[in-house]
């Protein structure tokens, strides 16, 4: 509840400057950050639920911060798009964690698809195709290996743009999932026309299984939806074995999530894979 009052006046504005300083401490820091390279890796595993196989690997941005520790990107992951500064964070999550993988592959090892997490403002970049295909071109990365998560935020704004560019990067051997489906405003017409591969179903409807109807519905809904344009669907945010047992039931293939595997270093991943190797 808002609390009206006389006493409005005084309270707000010091916070506002307040704030307002913060943000400009955070964006210096943020720009220290990318030069410094105080930016690290931690990937979650995407599991096969039938065969409880590990068929893919989220990377997920972690910021070391000198002096508040290590920070997830719902702390900076706004600011970085504002100041544009999230092109070049993403640029070194593509070099890091392509590099990364493909030493994984070339040792012998089975990470499974990276996905990544394309901001739209990257994915609208001229030229996003050029740097993509340059830095798989460097580490000796496959197009096959990879999956790129876009959200439908803002896709019905620059819907000709963004289907052709997905083309292109689906003509390049490159899959496409759209993540937090469900949340945004895609039709199902713009659906139709996108080159994807798989829906990602947000935790949002995840996390009240089995209780709450409305939440079994959607994910049904989503669940047919995929079938019916042939596309594969993963569970996001899955932490409970009821929640496990209810997705099997409605074979939905695939989930990410606490349940499995929390986000981890790549030398905590790459004990897992050799082990899997055994
Ligand atoms: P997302 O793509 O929806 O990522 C899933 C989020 O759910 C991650 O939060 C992950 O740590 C969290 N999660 C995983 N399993 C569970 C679970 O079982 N329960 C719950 N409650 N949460 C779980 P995280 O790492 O804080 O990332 C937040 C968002 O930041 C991501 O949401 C993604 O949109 C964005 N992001 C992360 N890395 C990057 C990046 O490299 N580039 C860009 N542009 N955005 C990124
Ligand atoms: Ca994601
Ligand atoms: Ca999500
Ligand atoms: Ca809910």
């Amino acid at each position: 509840a808002k609390e009206s009052g006389r006493n409005n006046f005084q309270f707000y504005r010091p916070e506002m400057t307040k704030h307002a300083l913060e943000q400009m401490q955070m964006k210096t820091s943020l720009r220290q950050a990318i030069d410094n390279e105080e930016f690290i890796i931690h990937y979650q595993p995407q599991v096969d639920i039938a065969t409880d196989t590990l068929v893919g690997i989220e990377a997920l941005l972690r910021w070391q911060h000198p002096s508040k520790g290590l920070l997830t990107p719902k702390k900076f992951i706004s600011l970085a798009e504002e100041t544009g500064m999230i092109l070049e964070i993403d640029d070194w999550v593509m070099h890091t964690t392509m590099k990364q993988v493909s030493k994984w592959y070339h040792d012998g090892l089975d990470p499974g698809k990276l996905a990544l997490n394309i901001s739209m403002r990257h994915l609208e970049a001229p030229n996003f195709i050029y740097r993509i295909q340059n830095t798989m071109d460097s580490y000796g990365f496959k197009p096959e290996w990879l999956e790129l998560e876009i959200t439908e935020g803002h896709m019905m704004k620059n819907a000709m743009e963004i289907i052709n560019k997905l083309k292109q990067v689906s003509k390049l051997g490159i899959n496409i999932s759209i993540d937090d489906f469900g949340t945004g405003y895609s039709s199902l017409s713009l659906l139709k026309r996108l080159p994807i591969n798989r829906l990602k179903i947000d935790k949002s409807f995840i996390e009240d299984i089995p209780e709450d109807e409305e939440d079994l519905t959607i994910i049904n809904s989503i669940i047919a939806l995929a079938k019916s344009l042939n596309l594969k669907v993963i569970a996001e945010g899955v932490e409970t074995i009821e929640q496990i047992n209810f997705l099997k039931s409605k074979k939905c293939k695939y989930v990410q999530g606490h349940y499995y595997f929390y986000p981890m270093s790549a030398d905590e991943l790459q004990e897992i894979l050799l082990t899997n190797n055994e």
